[in-house]
C-alpha cells in the first residue's frame, strides 16, 4: 500500500518544534515537513516563511499546520489558520484563556476544519496502563511531584514569566493532563498556594489540593529543582499502590512493572499518529480539563511573593 504523506508546516520554530516535532514528523509515514513559519527559526532544506500569509501564498498545497508558539500568541495564529481553511494542531496549553479556545472550537466546527489540542504527557508510555489499573480500584490518596529546573528546560524563554505564560504551570499542566486522563472520577481544586518571584508575572512554584470523590490529591509543582528532575505521581488505593515516574513513562503497580520508558520518549510519535487519524476521520479533539484546573488555581490560589528570579 502506498502511503501519501500529508505536507505539514511547523509554526513557531523554537525548542519544542526542533527537539520533538521535527524528529516525530521525520519518523511518521503520515506527514512530511513541508515548511517552517517563524520570524527567526529555519531548518536547512525546508522552505521557510515569516508568517502564515507567506505560507498560504507560497505553498498553498500545505493545508495542515502545527502551532508551536508560546500560548500568548496561539489564538490569533490559530484563528488566522482556521479562517484560511487549514487544519490545526495546537501545542499545549491550547491557549492563554479558556474562552479563546472555546472560540477556536466553534470556528473549527463552523469551517469544517480539524482542531487537535495536544497534551503530550498523555502519550507517555505508561498512561494508558495506569488509567486501566486505576479504573478498577478506589483511590484513597494521591500525591503529584512535578519539580524541574526552569533554566534547563526553558532557557531564555522570557514569555514563560509574562502573564499568560503560566510559569510553573507550563510543566505543571502536563501533570494535570495525565491526572485528568487517568482518574476514574473527576477532580476539583479545593485550595492552592502560588509563589510568585517578586520580579515576574507568573508563579515559580505552586501547591494544589484536589478532591476526586473522597480521595484527596496533593500536587507540588516547582521550577527551582536542580540535579535530578522529578515528574512523579503516587496513588494509594483500596488494592495497593500505583506509582508513575518519568512523566508517566514508567509505571509500577506495587512491585510489578506495568511500563518502562524515558520521559518525553515517543510521546510526540503518539501525537502525530493520533493527528493522522483525526485528519482521516475529519474529527477534532480538544479537552480543556487540564486548563480548567490551572484557571481554578489562579482563581482560588493564595498568592505569596518570593525571591526574584534572574536567569
Ligand atoms: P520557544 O523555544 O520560546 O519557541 C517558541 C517559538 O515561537 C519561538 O522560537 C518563536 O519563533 C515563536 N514565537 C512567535 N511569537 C512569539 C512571541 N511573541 N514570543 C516568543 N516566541 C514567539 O518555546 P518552546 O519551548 O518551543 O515552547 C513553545 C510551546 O511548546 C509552549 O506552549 C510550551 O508549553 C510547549 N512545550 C514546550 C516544551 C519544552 O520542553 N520546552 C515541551 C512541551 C511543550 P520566532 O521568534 O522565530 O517567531
Amino acid at each position: 500500500m502506498t502511503v501519501t504523506e500529508t505536507p505539514i508546516a511547523l509554526v513557531g520554530f523554537g525548542k519544542i518544534a526542533k527537539d520533538q516535532h521535527v524528529p516525530s514528523i521525520g519518523k511518521s509515514e503520515a506527514f512530511r515537513l513541508a515548511a517552517t513559519v517563524s520570524r527567526h527559526g529555519t531548518m536547512e532544506g525546508v522552505p521557510a516563511h515569516k508568517d502564515l500569509a507567506s505560507l498560504r501564498s507560497g505553498q498553498p498545497e500545505v493545508t495542515v499546520v502545527a502551532l508551536c508558539t508560546p500560548p500568548q500568541v496561539r489564538y490569533a495564529m490559530a484563528r488566522e489558520a482556521l479562517e484560511a481553511g487549514l487544519d490545526v494542531l495546537l501545542e499545549k496549553p491550547p491557549g492563554a484563556t479558556l474562552a479563546e479556545v472555546e472560540d477556536l472550537i466553534a470556528l473549527a466546527q463552523d469551517r469544517g476544519r480539524v482542531l487537535f489540542a495536544t497534551w503530550h504527557s498523555r502519550f507517555a508510555a505508561g498512561v494508558a496502563g495506569a488509567k486501566a489499573w486505576l479504573a478498577e480500584r478506589e483511590i484513597l490518596h494521591g500525591t503529584i511531584t512535578w519539580r524541574e529546573d526552569v533554566r534547563r528546560w526553558h532557557p531564555g524563554q522570557t514569555w514563560i514569566w509574562k502573564a499568560g505564560g503560566l510559569g510553573v504551570f507550563d510543566p505543571g499542566i502536563n501533570a494535570l493532563s495525565v491526572l485528568t486522563e487517568i482518574l476514574p472520577r473527576p477532580a476539583h481544586l479545593t485550595g492552592a498556594e502560588l509563589e510568585f518571584p517578586s520580579n515576574q508575572e507568573t508563579p515559580i512554584a505552586a501547591r494544589l489540593s484536589f478532591l476526586s470523590g473522597a480521595a484527596r490529591i496533593e500536587a507540588d509543582f516547582d521550577f527551582r529543582q536542580e540535579g535530578p528532575q522529578t515528574w512523579a505521581m503516587d496513588f494509594e488505593t483500596s488494592d495497593g499502590r500505583l506509582t508513575l515516574a518519568d512523566g508517566g513513562a514508567t509505571v509500577f503497580a506495587g512491585d510489578r512493572k506495568l511500563s518502562q520508558g524515558d520521559a518525553l520518549g515517543s510521546e510526540y510519535d503518539g501525537i502525530y499518529t493520533r493527528f493522522a487519524r483525526l485528519l482521516a476521520e475529519r474529527t477534532s479533539e480538544v479537552d480543556l480539563a487540564p486548563l480548567v484546573h490551572v484557571a481554578d488555581a489562579f482563581m482560588l490560589g493564595r498568592r505569596l511573593t518570593t525571591d526574584p528570579f534572574i536567569e
